[in-house]
């Protein structure tokens, strides 16, 4: 049997595990600096938890949903996102004692897309959630910080991002009724993915990457029409507050988000680096998405990086190798090396051995790491009780007692 990974899914490793904890600890920081607790949730979860609150027509729901059904007949769902199954956790802990709640989480997501670059069906998301606050100021810290992770983990990359409001989610609907009759008139001029979504989904033809699709867009009834005052001011008072925080934005009237559950503001952060799978992160509000799991009757609103394509563009790390090698130069000496070894162990030094007994060997290794020390174990270094420092720039040997050897490690 020819061995492979599920395709869509990979390994990460070598530089990239290294950049991916390295994102992971940038954003653990900020969390922790504004105050968002981590939580993290199981991979899967029931199905019903995603069904409706995504959409029954959105294109997760319809055909990217990892479902299968469990042995006592129960529907179960890897995970597609992470906003719902953090509401469903705020229920069942009873986290909604204390408002506002304020939560991030980074893990797997999984979503039956067709793979290309950038796009994975196992991909890593970072979650930021804020549950219980309608205040604009709510959505200018979620904006802000999204702005600061990526400023943070991509500081030579340049990312737009883009905004826009949905409105009230009847506001919503009547836009949406609008929008599909304008399609339905024009529907010769649409290509044919986009026919099937004229009833079912009109938003999402509005975010279509066929040419066409673009052109016939353009002139669509823009959702600015149908928002109310309140929400009007809302996304006035955001965006003066984008300035004042000195973040650029562009507005997009035609920006709308792939979930059903969107409301108010919706925002991306896309690049110019990437091809066809340029956003970065995407998010906005969902009031009404809270009550309609269960829970009480208050507003939310969060965003979702995808890591993956923070991985695509982070440049290189130029790890510095702080390993001390060791060498050995014949199996007798064993003893002596024990007690090196316990000695680095108790002081927490970072070290490396190949579990070979041969000096050239092992030397060849540690100039090929590029490390600055290596530890030489001989048969006189056995008899008289010391250990050699070999300094690799220099080539210089020194030979200390144990107890010096921190010491001479650190010259
Ligand atoms: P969404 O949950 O669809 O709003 O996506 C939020 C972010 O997750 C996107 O901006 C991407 O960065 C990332 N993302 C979504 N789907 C995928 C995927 N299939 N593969 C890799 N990253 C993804």
């Amino acid at each position: 049997m020819e061995l492979r990974s599920v395709r869509g899914t990979h390994d990460i490793l070598g530089k990239d595990i290294v950049k991916y904890n390295i994102i992971k600890k940038i954003v653990s920081n900020y969390a922790n600096l504004r105050s968002f607790s981590e939580i993290q949730t199981p991979i899967f979860e029931f199905s019903n938890l995603f069904l409706k609150p995504l959409g029954e027509q959105s294109d997760v729901v319809l055909k990217e949903m990892y479902t299968f059904e469990d042995r006592n007949k129960e529907l179960l769902t890897l995970r597609p996102e992470y906003t719902t199954p953090m509401i469903r956790s705020a229920i069942t802990n009873n986290l909604f004692e204390d408002l506002p709640i304020k939560l991030f989480g980074i893990g797997p997501m999984f979503r039956r897309e067709r793979p290309q670059k950038g796009r994975y069906r196992q991909f890593n998301q970072i979650n930021f959630e804020v549950f219980g606050s309608d205040d604009y100021l709510a959505d200018l810290e979620l904006i802000t910080l999204a702005n600061d992770i990526l400023k943070s983990v991509l500081p030579n990359s340049k990312f737009n991002l883009k905004i826009n409001t949905l409105g009230k989610r009847k506001n919503l609907i009547e836009y949406k009724a609008k929008l599909s009759k304008y399609f339905d008139d024009n529907k010769n001029k649409l290509s044919n993915e986009s026919r099937e979504k004229i009833k079912s989904n009109p938003l999402r033809i509005l975010d279509s990457k066929n040419n066409e699709d673009i052109e016939l867009s353009k002139n669509s009834p823009s959702i600015i029409d149908f928002i109310d005052n309140e929400d009007k001011v809302h996304f006035e008072e955001l965006k003066k507050g984008l300035r004042l925080n000195s973040i650029n934005f562009e507005e997009n009237f035609r920006l709308v988000r792939g979930l059903d559950y969107y409301c108010k503001t919706v925002f991306e952060f896309k690049t110019d680096n990437l091809g066809s799978q340029d956003t970065l992160i995407g998010g906005g509000r969902y009031d009404g998405l809270i009550a309609k799991l269960g829970g009480p009757d208050i507003p939310g609103l969060g965003w979702a990086a995808g890591i993956e394509r923070i991985l695509l563009l982070m440049e290189d790390i130029d790890t510095k190798n702080n390993k001390i090698h060791l060498a050995i130069t014949n199996e007798n000496l064993k003893n002596h090396l024990i007690k090196l070894i316990n000695f680095l162990n108790l002081n927490n030094l970072p070290f490396y051995w190949n579990y070979k007994y041969n000096l050239k060997k092992s030397l060849a290794k540690a100039n090929s790491k590029k490390v600055s020390n290596v530890i030489i174990i001989g048969e006189d270094e056995h008899k008289n009780d010391f250990y050699t420092v070999k300094k690799l720039s220099t080539g210089q040997q020194i030979k200390v007692n144990l107890d010096d050897i921190k010491e001479t490690l650190n010259d």
